[in-house]
């Protein structure tokens, strides 16, 4: 059985088409929100007759979603509501989402496309090391296991221990986790020496930016596995709504769900092909909360012409970082993803570090990045290293840091997302 859509020519446009048409004339119909928005755009239910006609429509922000609390872009009646996920928005009032019996079927479909593309079998067994409970991630890798055929073995984030002892155990193949939590693991099975005692091929991770450096490190922790990097915010159903190819030359996304536009953050225009920008996405299918021009605040951008990997849906990067995450250092706009950049293609470093920015007495602004020298290297080189790292981030990212190294190990790991920017300057 294949979850991935059969298109010829032409026919991914057309069911675009067919569902931007529809999504419009629903919300039109059954959102007393989106319906005012519509009205303000100028923008009748019928008015959609090509693709162009998209970007005549309203942006929707994450701000809707807090004024429309508890229940925002709510477009289906609350009996056809069967569940709801919220994110772990830390400011103001969490993001909470509706979904339909439709939605949450759409939802396994589009998930269990993923495992397909990750080239799973039924005999795969599944370790699902992410968040259980209101958030998106458990919900979404168990049906989307259970959906494809696969073993799912429920485990939740942290509890090292068991993660352990299930590896061995039940000779998992497969890990779904975030990439901290990957690295975590990594290092556990170093340090008991389990490596030649489990059966670990692939790992899906996602919901933080990870470096080219740490994905090495995971990667060779764990015996050469393959990293499938899976994008997903609560917003688009969940996690499961594209991923890395077998190729891994960027991620395949589920257009036949969803139309990506990548536009410039200031201007809300969209870029030029192949251009940095924020993703915007509409849905063609979602039922009870559908998204119209949401803007996702994630940086990417798409990736033009066929893929290796020969599937036929369209690609974007994977995400740079977010909008929001934006370093506003010495009047230069800087993404933590920069400098993580070049931390991976920096010698004798690892790859966690964390920055750090400080107004000081005289009066001007310091940036301090703190990484790990790699495991095994000796104190003594660190003045050179630091030296070449700091040459490294003027040359890339046109700014001068300090650069701290500290030992191997040092720094804080989290099963869940690392924090790695403190910005002590207000
Ligand atoms: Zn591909």
């Amino acid at each position: 059985m294949t979850f991935m859509p059969n298109l010829g020519p032409g026919q991914l446009e057309a069911l675009q088409l067919a569902g931007l048409q529809w999504t419009v004339r629903h919300v039109h119909a059954h959102s007393d929100f989106y319906r005012q928005r519509l009205l303000e755009a100028g923008v009748g239910p019928n008015d959609i007759r090509g693709l162009q006609d998209l970007r005549r429509l309203p942006f929707t922000t994450a701000e809707h979603l807090r004024q429309g609390y508890p229940f925002p872009l709510l477009s289906a009646p609350m009996e056809d509501v069967v569940r709801i996920h919220a994110s772990s928005g830390t400011t103001g009032k969490r993001k909470v989402l509706c979904y339909t019996q439709q939605d949450l079927d759409d939802w396994a479909h589009m998930f269990a496309r993923c495992y397909e593309m990750a080239g799973l079998t039924s005999l795969d067994r599944v370790q699902i090391c992410v968040g259980y409970g209101v958030w998106t991630a458990g919900a979404g890798f168990q049906r989307g296991c259970e959906t494809f055929g696969a073993l799912a073995v429920p485990v939740g984030p942290g509890n090292l221990e068991m993660q352990c002892q299930f590896l061995e155990d039940f000779q998992t193949t497969v890990l779904c986790s975030t990439s901290s939590m990957a690295l975590l693991l990594a290092e556990e099975v170093q340090r008991r020496g389990l490596l030649d005692r489990i059966s670990l091929k692939k790992i899906i991770y996602g919901s933080e930016r990870t470096s080219e450096a740490m994905r090495r490190r995971i990667s060779e922790g764990l015996g050469g596995v393959e990293l499938f990097d899976i994008p997903g915010m609560t917003e688009l159903y969940g996690p499961g709504t594209g991923l890395e190819c077998a190729a891994h030359q960027g991620i395949h996304y589920w257009a036949d769900y969803y139309i990506v536009e990548i536009i410039n953050p200031i201007t809300l225009e969209p870029v030029a092909p192949g251009e940095i920008g924020e993703m915007v996405v509409t849905t063609l299918r979602k039922q009870a909360a559908p998204l119209i021009r949401y803007r996702t605040r994630d940086l990417t951008r798409l990736l033009e012409g066929p893929c290796p990997c020969g599937n036929g849906l369209p690609r974007h990067d994977r995400l740079l970082g977010r909008s929001d995450d934006m370093i506003k250092y010495r009047a230069v706009n800087i993404y933590p993803g920069q400098i993580d950049a070049v931390l991976s293609y920096s010698h004798g470093v690892s790859s966690e570090y964390q920055i750090f920015l400080e107004h000081r007495a005289d009066g001007r602004d310091y940036m301090i990045v703190r990484v790990e020298r790699i495991a095994g290297a000796s104190p003594s080189d660190d003045e050179t290293v630091a030296r070449e790292v700091a040459k490294a981030i003027k040359a890339q990212v046109l700014v001068s840091v300090e650069v701290q190294l500290v030992e191997h190990g040092s720094l804080p790991r989290s099963d869940r997302k690392s924090k790695r920017v403190f910005d002590k300057r207000f």
